[in-house]
């Protein structure tokens, strides 16, 4: 969840994920009670995760995603006058000051195309590239929107490793990057702190900040 411009933003919500602080969808809900966007980066159940539930509970919150997904998301929610359909390229307005930008991600997905997601606001711009592979275009995303956090994979396997990472890291230069979807299971099992020696041995002035699940930060 990131909140930003007085938002509450969830992207790819899998709630009741193993290693989740909430026991249930339901705990979760009621603690945050409420939620303005849910941007579901693409179909895979780990990143679609929860997001159905979450529209049905959170009456006020819109679905935004790549415009097939964010039907057929809709639809099963019976939240379809809810729904962002949007795609890869432009600005997407979701309030007065948030604009959210969908990038590309190298993945795979079977309704629509995968993708990331830039969260602009006053406060900075947001960063998560949702699952992808390393791609040199990472920096023209830098250079548009002045990342100032991002948010990359780095368990391997199914997305970027800590190499790869290391690599984006370099291409985007971030003030902070928050390393994801990784030791959620074993076949995406990392040592993290080898992306936090890795970027301070290349000596990019990026601080990699480490959250352990359930954690939350303020920047
Ligand atoms: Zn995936």
């Amino acid at each position: 969840m990131i909140e930003l411009s007085g938002h509450k933003v969830l992207v790819d919500p899998w709630i009741t994920n193993p290693l989740s602080p909430y026991k249930s969808v339901e705990d979760f809900v009621n603690e945050v009670k409420s939620v303005d966007f849910i941007v579901v980066t693409h179909d895979h159940g780990d990143h679609v995760g929860d997001a159905i539930d979450l529209m049905r509970r959170f009456k006020g919150a819109m679905l935004v995603g790549v415009y097939e997904l964010a039907n057929e998301l809709g639809s099963r929610a019976g939240a379809l006058d809810r729904i962002i359909g949007a795609n890869v390229g432009g600005p997407i307005r979701l309030s007065r000051d948030l604009t959210a930008v969908l990038t590309p991600a190298h993945h795979s997905s079977t309704i629509g195309d995968p993708v990331g997601v830039v969260l602009i606001s006053r406060e900075g711009a947001i960063y998560h590239a949702g699952d992808t592979g390393l791609f040199s275009e990472m920096s023209l995303i830098a250079e548009l929107y002045d990342v100032k956090v991002a948010l990359l994979p780095v368990g391997g396997h199914f997305t970027m490793g800590v190499r790869e990472a290391l690599k984006a890291v370099e291409l985007i230069k971030p003030k902070y990057v928050i390393p994801i979807h990784y030791n959620t299971f074993d076949l995406i099992k990392v040592d993290v702190q080898e992306l936090v020696e890795g970027v301070r041995l290349a000596k990019i002035p990026t601080n990699v900040i480490v959250l352990k699940p359930g954690e939350s930060l303020n920047l």
